[in-house]
């Protein structure tokens, strides 16, 4: 069974890094929570982990592979990598910034390999980056 702890615990044995229990706290927020702000991660962890503990602990999850960053105009958003999470990807509305998550469907996931496999590639992995005016700002805007 895929276990996201027992993976984050290997991580950090297999990088020599101890479990403070400042990342811990980190990593299972985010686990929780999917994708949040650096504000929304600080208020989350209000009064348990002072913020230049909580962005050093970001950074060394960055370097580890443990947390990506999803750039969101000029801001960006924190969430676990895909080591950690199922496979999807994010709709980033170019108005108010926000992020959305989905998951496409098998067909497509194919068609995109085949496409790499049409270049020559093998092994194929991808990422996306859609971008567009959601909804609300549709409405908004009417
Ligand atoms: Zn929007
Ligand atoms: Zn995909």
């Amino acid at each position: 069974m895929f276990d996201a702890m027992t993976r984050y615990h290997q991580t950090l044995r297999d990088r020599q890094l101890s479990n403070t229990s400042t990342r811990r706290l980190i990593f299972e927020t985010l686990l929780e929570s999917g994708d949040l702000s650096m504000n929304e991660l600080t208020a989350k962890l209000k009064g348990n982990v002072n913020r230049a503990s909580i962005y050093r602990s970001i950074q060394l999850f960055e370097a580890a592979g443990i947390v990506r960053r999803l750039n969101a105009g000029w801001k960006y958003r924190l969430e676990l990598s895909e080591a950690y999470s199922s496979h999807h990807h994010h709709l980033t509305c170019i108005n108010c910034h926000r992020v959305f998550s989905f998951q496409e469907d098998n067909e497509t996931a194919k068609a995109i390999t085949k496409l790499a496999e049409k270049s020559g590639f093998e092994d194929v992995t991808h990422q996306l980056e859609i971008r567009g005016l959601c909804a609300d700002c549709q409405r908004k805007n009417k």
